[in-house]
């Protein structure tokens, strides 16, 4: 499974109902988290994500609504016996800071807390594994900010049960199937791999556009998501507001997924002076219809 669980989909000020940005995803047995502000957490344990599972933690940029909760899950992760290494990528600063919470505490993690400063050059590829790639892209907002890219390469081909059947393939073969190996019958003959399988598929594609204001500059690193998160802190009606503050509005956001011609929208950021979500809906839809709401404890599908 690709999917995202929406943990904080607040924009600076935590209310009772809504927490600052964060997100975790989830690629089969791995899991990222995407930004990690105040009481993330308390919504990890609320939402039963295994916290012990983050292997890798990306933060988008320094304001506190998206890295306040950091030094907290570091230092529980360290006081429930976690062993296996942490990699966060952020801005160079996230470094001195964690650093000095640590130094002063007197805290010696128990696991190696490794960190990745991410500057201009860092955009492009931030590193691939056997079946992710992660990117970073320079966002648009008041301090340096970065978007992330996540991409699933499909490396598997896909059996087709009649074909296999009328060839006679034995199932414990399949998995030599989907790796792209022919089939060699007794009889010395040979069934070609593409009689029996059809080609991997595509690959699915997550873009995290942290906090922006609007801006058309980002489309080509937007281009080709299946899922693209895009914050909209503020209605239509506060376009200047937005741009006076580096942040975007529902119309923005959904004019930008049609440029990039993302699949689906997921908005977010919210800025706490709204109680009700459905009118960044009804704002967004009439300009890109298949956009959702971020949800908090809600998962998207990639
Ligand atoms: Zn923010
Ligand atoms: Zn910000």
């Amino acid at each position: 499974m690709f999917a995202v669980t929406i943990l904080g989909n607040n924009s600076a000020i935590p209310t009772p109902e809504r927490h600052p940005t964060a997100q975790v995803l989830t690629y089969n047995d791995q899991l990222m988290l995407i930004d990690c502000g105040e009481g993330t957490q308390t919504q990890l344990a609320k939402y039963k994500v295994r916290r012990g599972k983050i292997r890798y933690i990306f933060i988008s940029h320094l304001h506190g609504d998206h890295y306040f909760g950091l030094i907290g899950l570091i230092n529980s992760m360290s006081l429930l016996g976690r062993i296996e290494p942490l990699t966060v990528f952020g801005p160079p600063g996230l470094w001195d800071i964690l650093e000095l919470q640590l130094r002063h505490a007197a805290t010696t993690l128990r696991f190696e807390l490794q960190f990745q400063p991410l500057t201009p050059e860092s955009a492009g590829v931030l590193f691939q594994d056997k079946d992710m790639e992660v990117s970073c892209f320079p966002t648009r907002h008041r301090i340096p900010c970065y978007g992330f890219a996540f991409s699933v390469q499909r490396r598997k081909r896909r059996i087709i049960p009649e074909q296999t059947r009328a060839y006679e393939i034995p199932s414990a073969f399949f998995s030599h199937l989907a790796d792209g190996e022919d089939y060699i019958r007794k009889d010395g003959t040979i069934v070609k791999n593409d009689w029996v399988t059809l080609p991997p598929n595509p690959a699915r594609r997550y873009v995290y556009c942290a906090d922006s204001i609007y801006d058309e500059e980002l489309v080509p690193w937007l281009q080709d998501a299946d899922l693209m998160y895009h914050e909209t802190t503020y209605l239509d009606d506060l376009r200047q507001r937005a741009a006076d503050r580096y942040h975007s509005t529902t119309v923005q956001a959904a004019t930008l997924a049609g440029m990039a011609g993302a699949r689906r929208l997921l908005i977010g950021h919210f800025s706490s002076k709204y109680t009700e979500l459905q009118p960044f809906l009804d704002e967004c839809i009439p300009v890109f219809p298949n956009t959702e709401l971020a949800l908090e404890g809600a998962t998207y599908i990639i």
